[in-house]
């Protein structure tokens, strides 16, 4: 599969397919809206990622959905008019939170007694996942050995997904943003779904993006990804959020055309 720069000629006329009222844009957070930092608490939007994304949350239903634990990214995302919030790469909330708790509960005393006295590693709980931060680690590679090493003894109830500097545990059967953003999807009766990521557990939402009324765009290009589309990097979200409310403005200046075409005319698109 070819992959296509989305802030690139033609493909920036893409965005029209997710721009007409009824869709459902939904977001990443980390690597996405805020940019990678190098404590993770300290994440944050910049301040013109949070203008824009506000009012295309007044135009149109935009969800978020992250690995962080709802009770961790809702203060980040306060003044934005979201839609939905979806925590712990899609599992909150969710009926699946107690046996994921559970699950999480039982891993913690494995990986404190086999990672947990490595200089620069942070185990993070998120109640229905863990993280192991490796970010500050003296030797990456030998971080996650270890890492990998401590997941084995957890058994095969643990999924794992690398992220940048960091591997996620969540339990098998857990859902995923996959789960999360059709089950939104179905919820609001979108039209048109967009969904933007830039790791392995996005992923999992890419592969539900497979027809001609989504688009599913990643951070960064992969030649592996499953989304058709990408950014070359978290700072150019900014310019895929003006598209976006070029394209939600476009629809909503556009007066019913009488011919029944469903897109507005593209001279009136960004
Ligand atoms: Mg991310």
């Amino acid at each position: 599969m070819t992959r296509q720069n989305l802030l690139t000629e033609p493909h920036r006329w893409d965005v029209t397919r997710v721009a007409a009222p009824g869709a459902l844009l939904a977001f990443d957070f980390d690597g996405t809206l805020a940019p990678i930092v190098a404590s993770p608490p300290d994440a944050a939007m910049r301040e013109t990622t949070r203008v824009r994304l506000t009012e295309l949350a007044r135009r149109r239903q935009v969800a978020i959905i992250t690995g962080r634990a709802l009770a961790d990214i809702e203060p980040r995302l306060r003044g934005v008019p979201t839609s939905a919030i979806v925590g712990n790469h899609g599992s909150e909330p969710s009926p699946y939170m107690a046996a994921a708790r559970e699950s999480v509960a039982a891993w913690l005393p494995v990986l404190h007694a086999a990672v947990g006295h490595l200089s620069g590693l942070v185990i993070e709980n998120k109640g229905a996942s863990l993280a192991v931060h490796y970010r500050h680690a003296s030797s990456p590679e030998a971080a996650r050995a270890a890492i990998a090493a401590a997941v084995r003894r957890l058994g095969d109830g643990v999924r794992h997904m690398e992220g940048i500097e960091v591997v996620n545990l969540v339990p098998v059967g857990a859902p995923t943003k996959g789960h999360a953003l059709a089950r939104l999807r179905a919820e609001c009766g979108a039209s048109a779904v967009f969904y933007i990521g830039d790791e392995e557990t996005d992923e999992d939402a890419f592969a539900v993006l497979d027809d001609d009324t989504s688009l599913a765009v990643r951070v960064g290009a992969s030649d592996t990804s499953r989304a058709r589309y990408f950014v070359p990097s978290q700072s150019d979200v900014d310019a895929l959020l003006d598209l976006l409310l070029a394209a939600t403005e476009a629809y909503d200046t556009v007066p019913p055309d009488p011919v029944g075409r469903s897109a507005p005319d593209r001279s009136a698109a960004p």
